[in-house]
């Protein structure tokens, strides 16, 4: 099908004034930098200014320092301030604010007079009254519960807890299945498991005394105060149902399939209560003590809720009554942290701390086109004033050559020079590294050099096409991989331990990878290019994975309309933790998304474990992480699925897909997810959440407590998963179509005298999402490029919920009189001229202005303001920003809004009253006008492709 241009024509952006006539860069050798000390003779390499790296420039003697004089006119100052129009929401974090744990110190802490200074059961309660406001549960992901004050301390806690592990789990024995990474079986898009191990034996002789002989109570908790503490986890985790089904099969069922969505990187407000202090755990199963968890109220014991095991707590909770329970916040709210800030100070970043923070490297494409240069400059001033005055920065550019820029020097632009074409040397890197120049700074003190150095970037000046031109961006990367190692970089990269943190490497690119690692041919019809493409994949992927041995994640930020070779750009990025996003061009959403790259990450270095009720396993996980290869266990009965965690951070999370090993015989099932990361502020953190579901024996109630909306993400996240080649597609699209079914004739109702059944009632917008899903940008037609549909499909199979189902099912919004909006269903039916609509589609957003609001000056600016201030609040806070477009009615654009619309006005009258209520509103001319503009299609609308299946549609919800 014939789609729309994938990018709208570019344009200059005007509002900048033209590039100060900034002189080019200095570039100097390292034989003229270093000193003599070294007996390795200097390297023998050509160097280019980089602006002039087209191939035909004059042999540079090997000691010459070329210096231009650098234009006064552009003074840093005058460049900051013409960014700053360009956007203003680029506020800054700051790092050395005060954090939440600080903050916390100021706050009443809990359990000052807990543990063995009250040892009479049903004292008065020692924790501050009311610490823990009551509130009702949140509906779901999108409001955050307010359960907590503000986040409580636990200094002072009593007997400490159980011995520190390093490596408490042990290996999943099998792991079974093909991950979906060409090269190391799963990186980002599957961790195969085996299923689960199997489950501790009942009764078996453990050395604890048994649960059976020892007084219990474990009504600690009032019923309200219990909900608002269960429903913390609802941040983090989300289950496609309240309730789970006993019966094995059942719950199985492949169609519809039951699992949970994680993730651990969410920032909530107010953040989960925080102990100074190791959780106290299982000695049999390594799960940690939580609020479902019995107390013997005479010894302090607990009764482990997965294993059933009792536990001592050495004498913690021997004196937990329900009047002060709440000072064990371990004990009444279903997340808490453990944090272990080592020796390093919390809430403070020492001097030492702030010069060594972790740094991010810019990579900059040297061979773009005015135009396009003019935007990125824009962008990268812009990202430099937003980023917090320690953040260090490196900038290096990517041609012929690698040029790695010396940020002390204050007059003039000035780098130096590496080959593109190989690997650099050892000696190379060392002479680099142990050279004069200053490739990593805080910006609080380059700044000013930062920007002068974007300023003097200049365009490609030679002649080839966009796509041939050298870039050696894998080569580069190693280089920026070499400065963050810093002095340690003669060592071997696995052997070292520490870096500064969460390093970044952000890539500015043009085109294809073309020149020495992980490059391609520039022409596909090259005779070896199968080979070469196998060759250069394998060589990034490696790459990417050293990157992630020194906590450095490799964004890349691709723009323009030049084929970028996804495939070989995407395992460097899976491997290493970062994320690929294709842009229109180098402007605002490019400059919003260097930003957000940056601040993105909540933690580094995760490892997630999770721990069920016996017959349940988890069966597989999708989204950014790795199996985890965990040493043997210091627990005896340890069966956690243990994921090592490329990234934490608030957009991405994982599917985990359950299954049953057994019926389920009790009255709950208990999940366990403990994230252990290192957050920004260096602490150790382990974040336990812990959720019971209440089980039945009934369908019906099974059912009622399904969320469709979680189960259509976690389905989509299987067959997105599926759909790897372009060939894939039909089978993944017939295979919905299955599952749809399969559903139907599982869970619906046979229609009387008839082959025909009613979707189940209680699924009310699942198979809409999943025909939405069917026709979208991950597995429809109406991305036109498969490069596109590569990186939504990365995108999303990392993406969390949020995330997730708006890229999955689009978001309709009609622009009402006053400035409000109406969400309505994705028809095609909302097209009304008198109209303007917003449709928030994950990785896009669209407005779309109806000929008659276009044609009234005064309402078409209102409603263009109303949408614009709109889109901004849907996505404030979304990583990657999405695409913005704006376009009117029967403009060529308005294709894409229209191609991802249900095409509803197929359907009866009266279907699309039921469905589309807004229709009713409508006066008979307004409807005869919609449905003459809308022009006849062969797409089903979504009633049509449910009676194809032989399936009534559930009525809308
Ligand atoms: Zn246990």
């Amino acid at each position: 099908m014939a789609d729309p241009p994938a990018t709208p024509a570019q344009e200059p952006d005007r509002r900048r004034a033209a590039p100060p006539a900034f002189a080019a860069p200095v570039v100097r050798t390292f034989s003229s930098t270093l000193a003599p000390a070294t007996p390795t003779p200097p390297p023998p390499f050509r160097q280019f200014p980089p602006s002039l790296a087209t191939g035909d420039s004059e042999e540079t003697p090997g000691s010459a320092v070329i210096v231009a004089e650098s234009d006064s006119s552009s003074s840093p100052a005058e460049t900051q301030e013409s960014s700053n129009q360009v956007y203003s929401n680029g506020s800054s974090r700051d790092i050395l604010a005060p954090d939440q744990q600080s903050d916390a110190k100021s706050q009443p802490t809990f359990g000052l007079a807990n543990g063995r200074t009250n040892l009479i059961p049903g004292g008065p309660p020692p924790g501050p009254p009311g610490a823990i406001p009551m509130g009702a549960p949140p509906a779901n992901f999108n409001h955050p519960p307010h359960f907590l004050g503000p986040p409580p301390l636990h200094q002072f806690s009593g007997p400490p807890g159980p011995p520190p592990f390093s490596s408490p789990l042990r290996p999943i024995p099998t792991f079974t299945g093909v991950g979906a990474s060409p090269v190391r079986g799963s990186t980002f898009s599957e961790i195969p498991l085996a299923a689960g191990t199997p489950p501790p034996q009942p009764g078996s002789a453990n050395g604890y005394p048994s649960s059976a002989d020892q007084p219990l109570y474990n009504t600690l908790v009032e019923d309200d105060f219990e909900a608002s503490g269960q429903s913390a986890s609802s941040s983090f985790v989300l289950f496609t149902s309240q309730t789970m089904l006993k019966d094995k099969k059942l719950t199985n069922t492949a169609s519809l399939g039951f699992g949970a969505l994680v993730s651990l990187g969410r920032e909530v407000s107010p953040s989960p209560p925080m102990l100074r202090r190791e959780g106290i755990r299982c000695r049999n199963c390594g799960a940690y003590v939580n609020l479902f968890c019995a107390i013997v109220p005479s010894s302090g014991h607990w009764k482990c809720v997965l294993c059933n095991k009792l536990n001592s707590s050495e004498g913690e909770y021997k004196s937990a009554t329900s009047e002060n329970v709440r000072s064990w916040p371990e004990l009444v709210t279903s997340v808490i942290d453990y944090a272990d800030a080592g020796n390093r100070r919390p809430g403070l970043m020492s001097v030492t701390d702030s010069t060594m923070a972790a740094p991010v490297v810019i990579l900059v494409d040297e061979s773009l086109d005015e135009p396009h240069l003019q935007h990125l400059q824009s962008s990268l001033h812009s990202f430099l004033d937003s980023l917090s005055p320690t953040t260090r920065i490196g900038i290096v550019t990517f041609g012929k050559t690698v040029s790695v820029y010396d940020l002390s020097e204050l007059a003039l632009a000035a780098a130096d020079v590496l080959p593109g074409d190989s690997t650099p040397s050892q000696e190379l890197l060392k002479m680099l590294i142990y050279g004069t120049g200053v490739y990593l700074a805080p910006i609080h003190v380059c700044l000013g050099v930062a920007q002068n150095i974007v300023s003097s970037l200049r365009p490609y000046r030679g002649d080839l096409p966009e796509v041939a031109r050298d870039r050696c961006l894998g080569t580069a990367v190693e280089v920026a991989l070499s400065l963050i190692q810093g002095p340690a970089t003669e060592l071997p990269r696995s052997t070292v331990k520490r870096s500064g943190g969460s390093n970044r490497i952000i890539a500015c690119v043009g085109g294809p990878n073309t020149l020495g690692l992980g490059s391609l041919p520039y022409s596909d019809t090259h005779p070896n290019y199968a080979y070469l493409e196998k060759k250069a994949i394998k060589q990034m992927d490696q790459l990417g994975h050293e990157a992630r041995r020194l906590d450095t994640a490799v964004d890349v930020l691709c723009a323009g309309t030049c084929p970028v070779r996804i495939c070989a750009l995407q395992p460097l990025v899976k491997s290493s933790g970062g994320v690929l996003i294709l842009h229109d061009d180098f402007g605002e959403t490019f400059g919003i998304n260097m930003q957000r790259a940056v601040r993105r990450a909540t933690g580094f270095r995760g490892v997630l474990e999770v721990r069920c009720s016996s017959e349940v396993a988890v069966t597989r996980v999708i989204g950014p992480g790795e199996e985890a290869h965990l040493e043997s266990s210091e627990f005896r009965k340890d069966s956690a699925t243990a994921v090592q965690l490329l990234s934490v951070e608030d957009c991405q999370g994982l599917a985990l897909n359950m299954e049953l090993v057994e019926n389920i015989l009790g009255d709950f099932a208990y999940f366990q997810f403990v994230a252990r990361y290192t957050n920004t502020y260096h602490l150790q953190v382990t974040r336990v959440i812990t959720v019971r579901l209440p089980t039945t024996g009934s369908p019906s109630t099974y059912l009622q407590s399904l969320d469709d909306e979680v189960a259509a993400v976690l389905i989509a996240k299987k067959s997105v998963l599926q759909a790897e080649k372009p060939s894939d597609l039909a089978d993944v699209r017939a295979s919905l179509d299955e599952r749809v079914k399969d559903i139907g004739l599982k869970f619906g109702k046979q229609m009387p005298k008839t082959k025909v059944w009613r979707f189940p009632k209680e699924l009310p917008r699942l198979p809409e999402l999943l025909f939405h899903l069917k026709r979208g940008p991950l597995l429809g037609n109406v991305v036109g490029h498969e490069d596109e549909r590569a990186v939504y499909r990365s995108i999303f199979l990392q993406a969390s919920f949020d995330l997730a189902l708006r890229m999955l099912a689009p978001r309709l919004l009609m622009h009402r009189d006053g400035g409000t909006f109406e969400e309505l269903p994705a028809y095609d039916l909302a097209l009304q001229s008198d109209t303007s609509l917003v449709m928030d589609h994950g990785t896009d957003l669209f407005i779309w202005t109806g000929l008659d609001v276009a044609a009234d000056e005064a309402l078409s600016a209102a409603s263009a303001a109303a949408c614009r201030t709109l889109a901004n609040e849907l996505t404030e806070s979304r990583f990657p920003s999405p695409r913005l477009l704006a376009f009117k009615e029967a403009s060529s654009q308005s294709r894409y809004l229209k191609s991802r619309l249900i095409p509803a006005h197929k359907d009866p009258p009266y279907e699309q009253e039921a469905r589309f209520p807004q229709l009713r509103s409508l006066r008979p001319d307004q409807r005869g006008r919609l449905k003459s503009s809308l022009i006849p299609t062969d797409d089903l609308s979504f009633c049509e492709w449910m009676r194809s299946l032989k399936l009534v549609p559930p009525e809308p919800s």
